[in-house]
């Protein structure tokens, strides 16, 4: 794994993380497992609201386990590929657009049934968090863009 690139500026960090085709080089090590193509940017990054994940599932891959969370809803965005999210024993097929959001109490997996990486992208945040978001949240200052 080559070291990834960020740029830092006062309020903002970048991370490249290069094509989607070197995404399956990534792999996440926890204890007792490893899991290929997954590349966690929370930390990369400095979130504080949500866990992020980007993922390139090879193909024959899946999730050896079922998992559910404690207080986090997550929301799987699938950019390529085919595969199939089993949640609480329902199976959704599932493909390049398909998004889905899941509870924190359910139990999930998922596979790759393509034989081309199943590539997408998690998002993880504490269910009930968002107090205001958007044109609520979203300010828009007294001054035109300039590219320049
Ligand atoms: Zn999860």
């Amino acid at each position: 794994m080559t070291q990834l690139a960020t740029t830092t500026g006062t309020h903002f960090t970048q991370l490249d993380a290069g094509p989607i085709q070197r995404w399956p080089d990534y792999n996440v090590t926890l204890p007792g497992l490893e899991i290929p193509g997954k590349l966690f940017i929370k930390d990369i990054l400095g979130l504080t609201g949500c866990e992020v994940s980007i993922n390139a599932m090879p193909p024959g891959g899946a999730v050896p386990f079922y998992h559910f969370h404690q207080q986090n809803e997550e929301v799987y965005i699938f950019i390529q590929g085919q595969g199939q999210l089993q949640i609480d024993g329902e199976i959704l097929p599932v493909k390049e657009g398909s998004i889905v959001r899941v509870s924190p109490a359910a139990e999930r997996t998922w596979r790759n049934t393509a034989n081309t990486p199943l590539v997408y992208i998690v998002i993880q945040a504490k269910q009930g968090s968002l107090a205001q978001y958007s044109g609520r949240d979203g300010v828009i200052p007294e001054k035109a863009p300039n590219w320049a």
